[in-house]
């Protein structure tokens, strides 16, 4: 039998990147996949939700419970990019971002769990990022937001694990997604700007969405029931790796 199997995933940002991994994962692992995502595809079954709208989170989150008959795991995944040093960001910007990167997990979690104390095998996994816990050059609205989860999926994990729900972040490095090739698409050199992130990477090479759905998988997964306000790093290294050469 499949780990998944008849559990119910509600995954957000599941139609690009990282979360359409998780989804094509988790489904091959025999659960129902419910994406929500302000652009969806026909992949699985979805719901367009912005998660920035309390009201089409409350939505995107019954509808999915009724469909499936209920949510085991939810995969808070949606994300924006920013970037600029504090001077440099609006406060506009600044409210997006954060209403997107963090109040967008918080509606989702809070649409979800109702459901997930019904459920045996309850977990969130929210993805949050090495700008979390390193200071990066020109990301300072990026990173409080993630720093923001990072806190968040503690404070989660204290507040549910006497009702058995599990909570815990993914942490990746620099990803190989549609989102970096966008930003790629925007430099001057794109194949000179991505070898010069290949370099970076301990690995040599950018993290994939698959290696970071596994992950995700791993912190969701009924067995590690023992695994709760963990976060899980998957950076080829360079969160913690210093290496000379
Ligand atoms: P992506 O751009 O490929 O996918 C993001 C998805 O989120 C898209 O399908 C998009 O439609 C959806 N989305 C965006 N805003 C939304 C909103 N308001 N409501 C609902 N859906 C929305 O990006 P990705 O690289 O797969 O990133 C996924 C997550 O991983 C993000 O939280 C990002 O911060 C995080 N992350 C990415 C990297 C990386 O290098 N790619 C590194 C660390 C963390």
């Amino acid at each position: 039998m499949h780990a998944f199997e008849g559990l119910t995933v509600v995954i957000s940002g599941g139609a690009s990147g990282i979360g359409a991994a998780a989804a094509d994962a988790f489904a091959a692992r025999g659960a129902n996949v419910a994406v929500v995502d302000l652009n969806p595809n026909e992949t699985h079954w979805s719901h367009r939700c912005d998660v920035s709208d309390d009201h089409q989170v409350r939505g995107a989150v019954a509808a999915a419970a009724e469909h499936f008959g209920g949510i085991d795991i939810l995969v808070n995944n949606a994300g924006i990019g920013a970037v600029g040093t504090v001077e440099e960001n609006s406060d506009k910007q600044w409210f997006r971002v954060l209403d997107v990167n963090l109040l967008g997990m918080v509606r989702l979690a809070r649409a979800c769990l109702p459901h997930l104390r019904e459920s045996e095998h309850a977990a969130i996994v929210n993805t949050t990022s090495i700008a979390a816990t390193a200071g990066l050059v020109g990301r300072a609205l990026y990173s409080a937001s993630k720093g923001a989860v990072h806190s968040l999926t503690l404070a989660m994990a204290a507040d549910h694990v006497a009702e058995g729900i599990r909570v815990n972040a993914v942490s990746p490095g620099t990803a190989d997604t549609p989102w970096v090739q966008r930003l790629l698409d925007q430099s001057e050199d794109p194949a000179a700007e991505r070898a010069r992130l290949e370099a970076r990477q301990p690995t040599g090479r950018l993290v994939s969405a698959e290696e970071v759905a596994a992950a995700i998988l791993y912190l969701a997964d009924p067995a590690n029931k023992s695994l709760t306000g963990a976060s899980l790093a998957v950076d080829g290294g360079v969160g913690g790796l210093r290496i000379v050469r």
